[in-house]
């Protein structure tokens, strides 16, 4: 097959080198003509199925009992992809003049092999079962994929897979060839596996390479992601860069998805905050302002100055704290290195004046051991955090807080287990979301913090969050701990009012 991309400055493709927006598959499997059967597109004919941005076209440049080569050839139209875009297309005139879209694979090319690859991709072969499931030896070719991180990125995506990588990186202009190389790359990849997995990998990492926002990210990406990947991201190295460039860096769609990759990691994906909560999320976010600004008001009203909010997750209660003059140091410290990561962008940190940023420092840690760093705080928040603990690390936890670290004012909160008959979902058992290792009714978190209290010379007192109902309660509770002797009368009379 000579079908070869000399070059993607954008200038000269339009010019030169229409659709090059080409994938082929070839296989030298015995008889190769079985890839046709497993495609469940005839070699002798040529094949054409919409996609939402133009055209896919599927034909075969070479079939023989030998070698059959497939190619999908997508025919985008520019103009109308801009347009269609709606009011933001327009806000760069000139973009659908420079729009590389049309000629490069990315998303396009994973909705079309989704589209016109279908079976395969399911792993499906009607008339011949035993077919899905034979490794045959492939040969991808991609006339120009775009590859944001260059080399690396392609090797670190491609190669923990088994693939062996060929590729050519383009230049900018091979008439300046000082402009130095683009992101271009004409990616040849070999291996031998299933065609269905074959698919699914290219389905996936072709759109991750490319990282440009095109389109919107919903929700129901993160089903495709998880249902492709569902054989091989969970044991990828890089997953984590794989499953947020998929979602577009959209935090939240990527945490969820991740949460369920990672299931043993800690990740804080109950509430989401970005433009693309649902409805459906809108309460779970309302309840867990309301918790954070009840942690909130408990710190101010206790007078402290140093404080420490423990499994900080994404800094959301730090960032309420920091504009409240009265702390003088806070400090966020969580188990998650992601989510510290994504609590520095989020109070962005690295941006604040020297001085405020001087308030405010992260570390990565854990509540289950003992922590110099976490010694001499006036008050600590613990907000959803106990719940993501097994008992024995919860008894661990006690220790390093209350006897420890042993901040004069401890501020926990939970969900109250009462409350899940509430919800319309609700079965005997279920916990609200999936790394909760428990639930507590009101009374067994009284029954918790009673003891810690007597254990460790605090007092303590509760309290709903949200709407309560008489017979369940509110959908969260708080405890607060105070040290020896210190007075809560008056905590009581502002969290009440
Ligand atoms: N307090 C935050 C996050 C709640 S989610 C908020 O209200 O938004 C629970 C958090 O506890 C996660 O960020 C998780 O990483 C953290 N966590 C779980 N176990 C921990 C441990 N042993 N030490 C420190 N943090 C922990």
């Amino acid at each position: 097959m000579a079908m070869h991309a000399c070059t993607t400055d954008l200038y000269y493709i339009h010019r030169s080198i229409k659709n090059l927006m080409l994938l082929t598959i070839t296989t030298t499997h015995v008889p190769a003509t079985d890839l046709g059967f497993l495609l469940h597109k005839h070699p002798d004919k040529l094949q054409t199925i919409d996609i939402s941005a133009g055209k896919a076209h599927v034909f075969y440049p070479e079939v023989s009992e030998e070698k059959c080569t497939a190619a999908l050839l997508l025919d985008i139209d520019p103009v109308g992809l801009v347009r269609s875009a709606g009011p933001k297309g327009n806000d760069f005139a000139l973009e659908q003049y420079v729009n590389d879209r049309p000629y490069v694979a990315s998303s396009f090319m994973s909705a079309a092999i989704a589209k016109a690859f279908s079976s395969a991709l399911n792993g499906n072969c009607k008339n011949r079962p035993e077919l899905p499931s034979m490794a045959m030896p492939f040969e991808v070719y991609i006339a120009v994929l775009p590859v944001k991180g260059g080399e690396e990125v392609l090797r670190l995506l491609f190669e923990p897979l088994g693939y062996e990588i060929q590729f050519t990186r383009h230049e900018l202009d091979a008439k300046f060839p000082e402009w130095g190389t683009s992101r271009y790359f004409t990616v040849t990849l070999k291996h031998t596996i299933t065609l269905q997995q074959l698919l699914s990998h290219l389905y996936v990492l072709i759109p991750v390479c490319d990282t440009d926002k095109h389109y919107w990210v919903s929700r129901d990406e993160i089903e495709k992601l998880l249902t492709k990947g569902k054989d091989w991201l969970e044991a990828h190295p890089a997953k984590e860069m794989i499953v947020r460039r998929y979602l577009k860096n959209q935090r939240s769609l990527a945490n969820q998805a991740l949460s369920v990759l990672l299931s043993k990691d800690d990740t804080d994906v109950e509430e989401n905050t970005d433009e693309t909560t649902s409805q459906a999320d809108e309460s779970a976010v309302r309840i867990h302002d309301l918790r954070l600004m009840a942690a909130r008001d408990v710190l101010v009203q206790s007078g402290a100055k140093r404080v420490a909010d423990l499994g900080c997750g994404e800094g959301r209660l730090i960032k309420l704290l920091l504009p409240v003059k009265q702390f003088d140091y806070i400090l966020g410290m969580d188990v998650s290195y992601r989510s510290l990561e994504i609590a520095k962008d989020r109070l962005k940190l690295e941006r604040m004046p020297e001085r405020q940023a001087q308030r405010i420092r992260l570390i990565h840690g854990s509540l289950t051991y003992r922590d110099k760093r976490l010694e001499g705080f006036d008050a600590a928040a613990l907000v959803e955090v106990i719940e993501h603990l097994d008992e024995p690390r919860l008894a661990a936890l006690e220790t390093s807080v209350f006897e420890y670290a042993r901040p004069g004012t401890v501020v926990v909160t939970t969900p109250n287990a009462d409350y899940n008959v509430k919800f319309t979902d609700h079965e005997e058992g279920k916990m609200r979301h999936n790394d909760h290792r428990f639930e507590w009714t009101r009374t067994q978190f009284a029954e918790w913090g009673n003891r810690v209290a007597t254990e460790h010379g605090y007092t303590v007192s509760y309290y709903p969050i949200g709407e309560v109902d008489e017979q369940v309660g509110a959908l969260s509770q708080m405890a607060v701990f105070t040290y020896a002797g210190q007075a809560t009368e008056s905590l009581t009379n502002t969290l009440e009012a």
